[in-house]
């Protein structure tokens, strides 16, 4: 089946009480034992299942090509869930550019998990294959990456990987899996913030990670996500599953759309650097196309003039939202270093631009305007 028709019906469970097409939402935190024997009769505690995560969770599975799914309270739960479910003293390779939460994580809380970590340049190879360690145990993989855009070739790394016993973990939050499949490239686990694109619309905190089998690893996932109970509501279950009927559509929307802003912005007085791969002067732009269906709705930009002169043109917008995060309907920017730590290399005059699914001719003219405040 295609992703137009998985992403509708992928995970459904069809209502032979009440005959709904819609599914229903399943508040119940307890679920009934047999009567007769006591045994569980299926759901126990929503903490470690409930029917509305298990919709989900299958069609996250099904999107990903993967055999199983774990559904988190946020991105950053999955994240840290992948990192703990391997042992203290194990070493992680980290791109240099990860998005700035990640790195405080591997900084921050698993440095007390005693994980060891280098950040490297993902998009050379032979620098990943210089740092593997003899207790190196996962790679870490975002393409494109957070705000940079940088691209690694996946394909590459699995190999490089798999030839130490590796794992690979790919955040696949910006291109989402209308676009890119890292189970398929070799990678063995896939990782997203599905606040961002899954969700589509910036109302709901969630996170997954998807698994290529059913090993050692992705146990310790399912029993942290279990245990610790970082667990998305049904509810919030329910409204990502919605929300993902119309991923396909609508991220078509937003690859167009950005591919007509980034050659726009391309073109500008004002600009200095565009950074989106789906221009040829990008140089992660062949291996992007190899990866990638297409290119994605997110740009980075710096314009000529200061950090200062960056504020100004978010601050100046009609209709794009000076706002963080990402992938909703809605068009925002930020001047992205304040909402980095300090130790960021994001240049000052660096705006991160969600182009949403807003008319293009709406948006340049808006981006147009705003741009002569700097
Ligand atoms: N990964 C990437 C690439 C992100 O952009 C984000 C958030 O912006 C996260 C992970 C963290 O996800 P969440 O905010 O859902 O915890």
């Amino acid at each position: 089946m295609r992703i137009e028709t998985e992403a509708i019906h992928g995970g459904e469970r069809v209502d032979t009480d009440n005959r709904s097409v819609t599914a229903a939402i399943y508040p119940s935190t307890i679920y009934r034992h047999h009567d007769d024997s006591g045994e569980p009769a299926g759901h126990v505690y929503t903490r470690a299942s409930n029917p509305n995560r298990e919709s989900l969770e299958e069609l996250l599975t099904v999107l990903e090509h993967g055999k199983k799914t774990a559904a988190f309270s946020s991105g950053m739960a999955a994240s840290t869930t992948v990192f703990q479910a391997l042992e203290p003293g194990m070493h992680v390779i980290i791109p240099e550019d990860v998005y700035h939460g990640t790195r405080e994580l591997i900084t921050g809380l698993m440095k007390r998990w005693k994980l060891e970590s280098s950040f490297v340049d993902m998009t050379d190879p032979d620098k990943i294959a210089g740092t593997v360690q003899d207790n190196t145990r996962l790679i870490w993989i975002e393409t494109p990456s957070n705000p940079m855009l940088h691209i690694t070739d996946i394909k590459k790394v699995c190999e490089l990987a798999s030839s130490s016993n590796i794992a690979v973990c790919v955040d696949n939050t910006w291109a989402s899996p209308a676009l890119q499949n890292p189970l398929n490239l070799g990678a063995d686990l896939v990782m997203h913030s599905s606040t961002k694109y899954l969700s589509g619309h910036s109302d709901i905190l969630s996170g997954a990670v998807i698994t290529k089998q059913e090993n050692e690893l992705f146990s310790n996932i399912r029993a942290i996500q279990q245990n610790s109970g970082a667990v998305p509501s049904p509810n919030d279950c329910w409204l990502l599953q919605r929300s993902i009927k119309t991923l396909p559509y609508r991220m078509r929307g937003h690859c167009g759309n950005a591919r007509r802003v980034a050659t726009f912005l391309n073109e500008h007085p004002k600009v200095e650097r565009v950074y989106y791969p789906g221009l040829e002067s990008h140089s992660g732009h062949h291996i992007a196309r190899s990866q990638m269906s297409d290119f994605g709705g997110m740009i980075s930009f710096q314009v000529k003039g200061s950090g200062d002169d960056a504020l100004k043109v978010t601050s100046a917008a009609r209709l794009i939202a000076n706002a963080t995060s990402l992938g909703g309907v809605e068009s925002i920017w930020e001047q992205r270093i304040r909402s980095e730590a300090e130790d960021t290399q994001t240049p000052p005059n660096l705006i991160r631009l969600s182009v949403g699914l807003e008319h293009p001719d709406d948006l340049i003219e808006d981006i147009d305007n705003a741009l002569k405040k700097a």
